[in-house]
């Protein structure tokens, strides 16, 4: 029970790099949406690095407050001048195309156009990513120098697009541990041409997925790939029992930019993942920001949601919209770096892994400390010097062991690595000085 992880050979990230990079060339041109073959194809890419379970779920299925929507799909579309040139095109570049479209087909002046249009003025040669998801529109998104461009005149206008009934799909990896508590890692699915602020969630999940399929686990572990917002509301009001054993929670998003790592807590702002996550961020090196729950971000509002109230925390990189090419077509392959999602891939499995490893010991001695050379833990020769810490680190252990601390607690109080106070927590447990006292982050 508590030995798990730390145990299987750590694989080094290397390797996979090419892997990445391929992936990542291959989803991009992909137009995906909330529902839709975009979705489909992109998780069947994925499912060629780790299976993938798929749920269809038929469209108008209620989940809480919303309704499953319609499927959309887009075939062509484009803004054709008086000499019939394709002057926008949703075959060069998916985002000009506001996302869900509905149809259209006919001839618009500029003026009648100029309210379909949107372009980023502050960007002038980005195409912008927007979306009417909720709300039937159609539109197209062009580089601000471009628009302001547009001659005074008729333009052809198509979008060959369908909006059926159908269903929307949700990805699913259950990695089965030794006990029914759950570690959720979630990332989102919905974004067309966005390398960060999709691709990266995706690329880093699938290859942890791949990683901790091959660890011994301790917890169970489920990765959810699902369509922002609508995926994980659906998610929870299908699962409301599983969603009650999750101990653990991330959801992934934007670690392939150049930027530090940040950890947004969860709602409740203490859950061991909470301060596991930056422990592990400063124990491995790196520069990061910690930075308290808002209403506002990835899928960790709905999984925060007082009525699931989850211990799910964010980890991204640049957070969104604090660089300039979030939700533009300047988020392409080339602004994403390989070497960052790569270490985003190592550190994140590590947080995960102490997670995994996170648990209440009892201590089976608690009246005085145990003689620890009895049990062939405690240094042979008295003043030897070199394993003082791990002495140091079972001493925090067995003096902590009341059952009410947590080994992140414990590593806290006592300022030392999480690594450190795990292993010496396996040592004493496989010695018997251990037993398991409540539950370090139970849902009440
Ligand atoms: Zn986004």
């Amino acid at each position: 029970m508590p030995e798990s992880g730390g145990i299987v050979k750590r694989e080094a990230a290397g390797g996979a790099g090419e892997e990445i990079a391929a992936l990542i060339a291959r989803l991009y041109p992909i137009c995906r949406s909330i529902t839709g073959p975009g979705v489909r194809e992109t998780l069947a890419a994925l499912a060629e690095i780790h299976p993938i379970d798929l749920i269809e779920v038929p469209t108008g299925t209620k989940v809480f407050d919303w309704t499953v929507p319609r499927e959309w799909s887009i075939r062509d579309a484009y803004i054709k001048d008086g000499a019939g040139r394709r002057i926008v095109d949703f075959k060069a570049h998916n985002l000009h195309v506001l996302n869900y479209s509905v149809p259209v087909e006919g001839r618009f002046t500029l003026a009648e156009l100029k309210p379909h249009l949107y372009s980023l003025p502050d960007l002038p040669q980005a195409i912008p990513y927007r979306t009417s998801y909720y709300n039937e529109n159609w539109g197209f998104c062009l580089p601000h120098e471009q628009l302001v461009s547009l001659a005074d005149a008729t333009y052809e206008v198509k979008i060959e697009s369908t909006l059926s009934n159908g269903s929307l799909t949700l990805g699913e990896i259950v990695l089965k541990g030794e006990i029914e508590d759950e570690i959720l890692v979630s990332t989102h699915t919905c974004h067309p041409s966005l390398a960060n602020d999709n691709l990266s969630g995706l690329a880093t999940a699938i290859h942890l997925a791949r990683r901790i399929g091959r660890r011994r686990r301790r917890h169970t572990y489920r990765f959810l790939f699902v369509p922002g917002t609508i995926g994980s509301i659906t998610w929870l009001a299908l699962n409301e029992a599983k969603a009650a054993r999750i101990r653990h929670g991330l959801v992934i998003t934007g670690v392939g930019d150049g930027g530090p790592f940040t950890y947004k807590r969860s709602r409740r702002g203490n859950a061991a993942i909470d301060r596991i996550a930056p422990h592990v961020l400063a124990a491995q090196g790196e520069r990061h920001a910690v930075i308290d729950f808002y209403p506002y971000g990835y899928d960790e509002r709905q999984y925060c949601s007082p009525g699931f109230d989850l211990p799910v925390g964010r980890i991204s990189r640049t957070p969104h919209g604090e660089y300039p090419e979030y939700h533009t077509s300047a988020d392409n392959p080339d602004f994403v770096s390989v070497p960052a999602i790569r270490r985003a891939i190592e550190v994140i499995e590590e947080i995960l892994v102490a997670a995994d490893r996170n648990w209440s010991p009892l201590s089976r001695n608690p009246k005085c400390e145990p003689q620890l050379g009895k049990h062939g833990l405690y240094r042979k020769v008295a003043g030897q010097t070199g394993q003082q810490t791990d002495e140091l680190a079972l001493l925090w252990v067995m003096s902590l062991a009341d059952g009410a601390h947590s080994l992140i607690d414990m590593a806290e109080r006592a300022k030392l690595p999480f690594e450190r106070i795990a292993q010496a927590a396996d040592a004493l447990a496989a010695h018997g000085l251990l037993a398991e006292g409540r539950h370090a982050d139970a849902v009440d």
